[in-house]
């Protein structure tokens, strides 16, 4: 049985993800954030083996701690390739900005692209290109729950202020968004978790 772990990760609160076989204990782990050390440390608490490292979209805020994560468990990143330019440019990611230290992500070892399946050796996702955010935002679609990054938030939406972000991108990839199963759990990059059919009923931008 596949379930998913929440960690708070650093001063942004980025929500990481930790989605897992019960059996097996193999991991994903997505979006580390700031806090790789709470995140490593959570993951040898539990007994997991993790296989793969995911960013849903290149922000500092997500990506932070990538390097350590990666070596230390020695597994692949995989992001969307037109937000793997932002993963090694401190400018781009935004952590020459808005945090003390510059952030250079090396490159990813996996380009992801829209409706690209993606087979691990516990389950399998769907990568749902959900631009708007970032240029490469994604959503990770698994059977029963999705993973939404800064894309969709309970009762919000990821911001469309930033220099690489688009509104009407955005509101596209939400329409994407509105056709899945109002069933599917949504696990956003912050805040609480939710699900599609508490969105369609309460996120003003998904009406
Ligand atoms: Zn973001
Ligand atoms: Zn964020």
């Amino acid at each position: 049985m596949v379930k998913v772990k929440k960690i708070i990760s650093g001063d942004l609160q980025v929500n990481c993800y930790l989605v897992y076989d019960v059996d097996s204990k193999k991991a994903l782990i997505a979006d580390p954030g700031q806090d790789g050390a709470k995140v490593i440390a959570e993951i040898e608490k539990d007994g997991l083996i993790p296989e793969i490292l995911v960013n849903t979209h290149g922000h500092f805020d997500h990506i932070l701690s990538d390097e350590l994560v990666r070596r230390h468990f020695n597994i692949p990143l995989g992001a969307h390739k037109d937000d793997a330019p932002m993963l090694s440019d401190p400018y781009e990611n935004g952590s020459y900005s808005f945090f003390r230290e510059p952030v250079s992500i090396k490159d990813p070892e996996i380009f992801f692209e829209d409706a690209m399946k993606v087979k691990l050796s516990f389950t399998e996702f769907e990568v749902i290109h959900t631009p708007g955010h970032t240029r490469g935002g994604i959503c990770l679609l698994f059977d029963g729950f999705i993973l939404t990054g800064d894309t969709l938030f309970a009762g919000t939406i990821g911001r469309t202020d930033f220099p690489d972000s688009d509104h009407a991108q955005m509101l596209k990839s939400l329409e994407k968004i509105k056709r899945l199963s109002p069933s599917l759990t949504v696990y956003p990059g912050h805040g609480s978790i939710t699900t599609i059919a508490n969105e369609l009923r309460h996120n003003p931008f998904l009406r």
